[in-house]
């Protein structure tokens, strides 16, 4: 398949300040399409200009939600070169997340490649303020116009890119966060593990619900008994208990986050014991009652690290580590950070 590259006639302004991008508001002047249908596969990928696409009100996608995204980021590092992290594992996912929504898979090194020469064309977008990036969302959406319900046989692909802020820009401060026992975000055998946009609409009545009670994010427990931790918001969860790594292992209904694989990675090149295992909701909340030691953080691709500093559980309260950043969580941020923006050798093989 032969990519082709349309240019926009005229560039939007690029933003002046970096300090005030925010997320996901503005958008770069070019994106990439592909289009699948029964006959021919994918075809047609093209680097075209950014814009609004017409859509009939019965495509299916806005009906029954077939649709799966990505989300990743490049970074500009000092010397001005742009890097990309682990970026083969979110296409490796999007397939994933297509198996179990019933969407064609996608030829994971040519999306890759499309994207690196999409970014080329759009490198000046990247900014370069510290903690600044160029947030990456891949999508791939249902397109025939039709109200059955069954998978469609049309699809869209597409990636755009939007200049993001420093994710901490009044510095790496721990968050508090409730945990829900009214609402579940995915089960066992549905669509958890997969990034589609259902399992996003199940979180915000919660997520409204912790704002309301002055929280920052929600802690999902699983769907079945309610007692085990399985994500924090949308990012997966650690906890160093005593000298161990502790997270919630895979098991159908939480996303496989390429950060959560990376803290484990580097536990393991640094001899940190990780335990991929249940997490009791009680366990945690009686860790530093039981004279525990406990850090706990979030990981994900838009904070790297999310540390918590407090957990409301029921009519419990626990405050972790005094409020303040614990060291090990601390020393993932640093790591992955300083990888990400190229500030040390790639110890893992991770940039592109
Ligand atoms: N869980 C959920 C529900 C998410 O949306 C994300 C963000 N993609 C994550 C975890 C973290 O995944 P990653 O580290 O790949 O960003």
């Amino acid at each position: 398949m032969e990519l082709t590259i349309k240019k926009a006639g005229k560039l939007k302004p690029k933003p002046e300040d970096e300090s005030k991008l925010g997320f996901g508001r503005l958008f770069t002047d070019h994106m990439f399409n592909m289009d699948y249908n029964p006959e021919k596969g994918w075809h047609n990928p093209r680097i075209e200009p950014y814009s609004s696409f017409d859509m009939d009100p019965a495509t299916m996608v806005l009906h029954y939600g077939q649709a799966i995204f990505e989300g990743l980021k490049a970074y500009r590092t000092d010397k001005g070169d742009i890097q990309l992290f682990r970026p083969q594992e979110n296409f490796h996912r999007a397939n994933s997340s297509n198996r179990l929504l019933c969407i064609p898979q996608i030829d994971e090194h040519f999306a890759l490649d499309a994207l690196k020469e999409l970014l080329r064309v759009e490198k000046d977008w990247i900014p370069s303020a510290p903690g600044t990036s160029l947030y990456i969302r891949p999508t791939i959406i249902a397109t025939d116009v039709f109200l059955g319900v069954r998978a469609s046989d049309t699809y869209r692909f597409f990636i755009i890119l939007s200049p993001v802020g420093a994710y901490y820009p009044e510095g790496f401060n721990p968050v508090k966060i409730w945990v829900t026992v009214r609402h579940v975000r995915a089960v066992r055998g549905g669509i958890g593990e997969a990034k589609t946009p259902g399992n996003y609409a199940a979180s915000l009545v919660a997520g409204e619900q912790a704002h309301k009670e002055g929280f920052t994010q929600v802690l999902w427990l699983d769907g079945v008994e309610q007692r085990y931790v399985e994500e924090v918001g949308s990012m997966n969860i650690f906890f160093y208990i005593d000298g161990e790594l502790v997270t919630p292992a895979l098991n159908g209904s939480i996303l496989p986050g390429v950060t959560r694989d990376s803290v484990i990675a580097l536990a393991r090149m640094w001899d940190i014991p990780c335990t991929e295992r249940r997490v009791a909701i009680e366990e945690i909340m009686n860790a530093q009652k039981d004279g525990k030691d406990i850090e706990v953080f979030g990981t994900g691709t838009a904070a790297v690290i999310s540390p918590v500093g407090t957990i409301r559980f029921r009519d419990d309260t626990v405050i972790l580590n005094d409020n303040k950043v614990g060291p090990i969580t601390q020393k993932f941020y640093d790591a992955l950070t300083d990888i990400q923006y190229g500030r040390v050798e790639d110890p893992l093989g991770w940039i592109e």
